[in-house]
């Protein structure tokens, strides 16, 4: 098998960890990647303890300690008051049950990080400007087609192509994402425009009646990274990087406690955008024949537990774990899937339910369902490594 070349669409965070992981044990990879360039938007990014395994596997715990903000209490507060409602420990406490603790990283330093790391390996291994647009498969070829009329045949092919996966298109047909009715805004804000008193903790999140808002500094403090998320009653522009206005922000947000309302007017106007949020059901296929799928791709998440990037770690880590274990590309699909479904698909679902939570319009009773889910956490969020989970 480790003879084999796997070829990968999409450069975003689970085509490289797989591509990252796949290297480690002994294949060739390509992938190809449709924007002209390799990048990742300005935004922040947290990262699990399962996340931290998995990076940690992949030789990027360095990184992770150089560049990432590591947050120790988090603080959930009253949207109006500025209230404590919930204080929460993401260093020490879940050191001591996990052996790993939570960070939060400016989305491109994880990127360009595991970018470089690939080519460190392989200076070739990355094709830029390649938009796939079919996949068909004759025997044990699979064929990719690009938008400038080339085509490849590859032995076996990952689909890391995002939430609206052409790969997934191309073996199971069009799927239909629900619009939730929420949407969201992302921002980051230099912490010199941040009165430091009003970050106590850094990190922490402001619960309203259906609003909710998450801040926290990413590189190394000096900017302070937050997501706002509210209900809209109707939304069709796709994509995550459409521009907004600040006084559009604090509209939404009118009422809210100063210290929020005093970073988000902070906010540079170009660091400023929304998106509409679309659901999914969960995928009960992620693979046919020689073709299978990752990351977003296999399993599209409501961003509300900050849970979609480390899906897409874990899955790099698993997928080259059952690459090295199997003895066909059919066999290591499948041996990805049955290890990782179950483990997706309830992220997938709790992240739904973390999201009727926060928006639930009563944030006094926020302590009570957070505790519940704060056990759950414990035993479907953080307790799973994909470094020795069975493969
Ligand atoms: P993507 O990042 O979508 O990458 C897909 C890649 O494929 C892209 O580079 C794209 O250009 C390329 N591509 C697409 N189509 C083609 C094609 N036809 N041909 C070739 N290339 C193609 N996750 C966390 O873990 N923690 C968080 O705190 C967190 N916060 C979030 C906050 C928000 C607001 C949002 C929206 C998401 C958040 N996530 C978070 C989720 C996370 O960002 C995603 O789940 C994760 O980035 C998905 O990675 P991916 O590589 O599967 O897909």
């Amino acid at each position: 098998m480790q003879t084999m070349e796997v070829t990968l669409l999409g450069a975003g965070i689970a085509g490289l960890s797989a591509a990252l992981g796949l290297q480690r044990a002994g294949f060739k990879v390509r992938i190809y990647e449709q924007a002209p360039e390799l990048g990742e938007v300005g935004a922040g990014l947290s990262l699990s303890p399962t996340a931290a395994h998995a990076l940690t596997y992949l030789g990027l715990k360095p990184m992770l300690e150089e560049k990432a903000y590591k947050p120790d209490d988090q603080a959930v507060r009253h949207y109006k008051d500025g209230r404590v409602l919930q204080r929460v420990n993401r260093g020490k406490a879940l050191l001591d049950a996990y052996g790993e603790r939570y960070y939060v990283i400016h989305r491109a330093d994880l990127h360009g990080a595991l970018a470089e790391a690939v080519r460190a390996n392989d200076p070739e291994a990355i094709l830029v400007n390649r938009r796939c647009v079919s996949v068909t498969q004759r025997g044990r070829i699979v064929e990719v087609g690009f938008a400038d009329g080339e085509t490849i045949n590859a032995d076996v092919l990952i689909g890391a192509d995002g939430s609206r996966s052409v790969v997934r298109t191309c073996l199971f047909g069009e799927s239909s994402p629900v619009y939730t009715g929420y949407i969201a805004w992302r921002g980051l804000v230099p912490m010199d425009r941040v009165p430091p008193d009003i970050l106590d903790p850094p990190s922490g999140l402001f619960i309203g009646p259906r609003h909710m808002v998450n801040r926290y500094p990413v590189r190394n403090g000096t900017l302070l990274n937050f997501v706002a998320f509210a209900e809209r009653e109707a939304w069709t522009a796709e994509g995550w990087s459409i521009h907004s206005t600040v006084a559009e922000l604090l509209r939404e947000f009118e009422g809210w406690h100063s210290d929020v309302l005093t970073f988000m007017a902070a906010t540079p106007p170009d660091q400023l955008f929304k998106w509409g949020m679309f659901d999914h059901e969960p995928f009960e296929h992620w693979y046919r024949g020689r073709v299978g799928l990752l990351g977003d791709a296999a399993h599209p998440i409501l961003p509300f537990l900050g849970h979609g990037a480390v899906l897409g770690i874990e899955d790099g880590v698993v997928l080259a774990r059952a690459f090295q274990a199997a003895e066909s590309p059919e066999e290591a699909l499948q041996r990805f899937q049955d290890a990782r479904i179950e483990r997706a698909s309830h992220v997938v679902r709790e992240s739904r339910k973390a999201g009727k939570e926060f928006h639930a319009a009563d944030p006094e009773s926020y302590p009570e369902r957070a505790r519940n889910r704060a056990a759950d956490e414990g035993r479907g969020l953080f307790a799973y490594n994909p470094v020795t989970q069975p493969v």
